[in-house]
């Protein structure tokens, strides 16, 4: 009895540990995380394809003055249903359930080396080498669509029953199952408010619906959280949305010191990463153009871009309005995040696929397929089908 208290009283205290200084206290190149925060030590550190060798439980960081850098990598919260696979994916089979607390990770992957050769190649790529990168720091929208021009394939894509992409058709990978993105398996498309699939350092996330029946999406600001009511609470509160576009889930740790809606400037401040490299960013080749994008920096603004140049302030921020009509734009955000924004019907997918963006942060044509890949219906499925022909034969020309 005395065992299970302490080992109940030592979980917690790892539950508790403070994990918001990767980045100044400890991250890549600087220095090993604090005890229970990052991901299990050694290799690549996301979690790439093959890092599931430790099944360990899933750490929800804390935040205890908000606002907070969150990991880079590992954890930034947990889930808190469970969900069943609707595709093969890798080691995952339809049908397969995701259990509860399972890993929440952020938007960027760490990287690709022999070691996932084999994972590579089976998503289509004949020469995995071409997409060795031991850097990281690409969220999983941008890696994907930097994979399937560097393969001359598309991703991801569905097969019979198969779904080939970096992560599963929920939005997670490996064995020691996480998730980037997603989440469409952990709450239904319908009613109003989306409920509940997770938490992050103490506030709630939920599915990426304000209002499903009235067709809302949710104004987030660059956490990638806002306030207002929620299935668990009548009045305004802060929780966080599941998003199409990155960060997914979460960009940062909110509210604002002044208990307000973060900015992009305020979120970038958090993260030196943010324009380490002077400010130049990198150059990613997608199938719909060059992208400027800057690494492990997980803030992006209104048009869709993590520079730190020509900052588009989110829209959340200049209005008192906490959502917006899906497909319809949000203000002032651009075609990017417009398009992504579109709902799964990827109305705008054929215009941002024509475009040759220079420095949106999204690769828009996946982005969009993944999108409609997302939703459970089967009339919606079946719309993808063609919607994802119609894609891919655009991007084959
Ligand atoms: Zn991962
Ligand atoms: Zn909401």
């Amino acid at each position: 009895m005395a065992k299970k208290l302490l080992a109940l009283l030592l979980l917690k205290a790892v539950r508790a540990q403070d994990c918001s200084g990767e980045g100044t206290t400890w991250g890549p190149g600087i220095g090993p995380p604090p005890d229970g925060c990052g991901p299990p030590t050694g290799g690549p550190t996301d979690g790439g394809p093959t890092d599931g060798g430790t099944s360990s439980g899933c750490n929800n960081p804390s935040c205890s003055s908000p606002p907070c850098a969150a990991p880079l990598l590992g954890d930034v919260g947990c889930s808190t249903v469970a969900g069943t696979e609707s595709y093969n994916h890798e080691m995952v089979q339809k049908g397969d359930s995701i259990p509860t607390d399972a890993h929440i990770f952020g938007p960027f992957e760490a990287g690709f080396g022999e070691q996932q050769k084999g994972i590579i190649e089976s998503w289509g790529c004949s020469d995995a080498s071409v997409v060795y990168d031991s850097e990281g720091g690409k969220d999983l929208n941008i890696a994907e669509a930097s994979v399937a021009k560097a393969c001359s394939i598309q991703l991801p894509r569905i097969v019979g029953e198969t779904y080939y992409g970096i992560v599963g058709p929920c939005g997670g990978h490996t064995g020691d199952y996480h998730f980037h993105r997603g989440f469409g398996c952990l709450y239904q498309e319908s009613g109003s408010h989306s409920t509940k699939v997770g938490v992050v350092a103490g506030y709630n996330l939920y599915g990426k619906w304000e209002d499903y029946a009235n067709n809302q999406l949710p104004l987030l600001d660059a956490c990638g959280a806002h306030f207002g009511p929620t299935p668990e609470s009548s009045s305004n509160v802060y929780h966080y949305h599941v998003q199409d576009q990155a960060p997914f889930t979460v960009g940062c740790y909110g509210p604002s010191a002044s208990n307000g809606l973060v900015s992009v400037a305020e979120c970038r401040a958090l993260y030196p990463k943010c324009d380490n490299d002077g400010g130049a960013g990198t150059a990613i080749e997608t199938h719909a153009g060059t992208v400027t994008y800057d690494k492990f920096c997980p803030c992006w603004d209104g048009a869709g871009s993590n520079m730190g140049t020509n900052i588009v302030e989110l829209p959340a921020l200049s209005t008192s309005a906490i959502s917006y009509t899906a497909g319809s734009g949000s203000s002032s955000a651009s075609t990017t995040s417009t398009s992504t924004a579109a709902t799964g019907t990827g109305v705008s997918t054929t215009s941002t696929v024509a475009s040759t963006s220079t420095t949106a942060g999204q690769g828009p044509t996946t982005t969009t397929t993944w999108t409609a890949i997302s939703s459970a219906s089967t009339a919606r499925m079946s719309k993808l089908f063609s919607l994802t022909a119609a894609v891919f034969t655009l991007l084959v020309r």
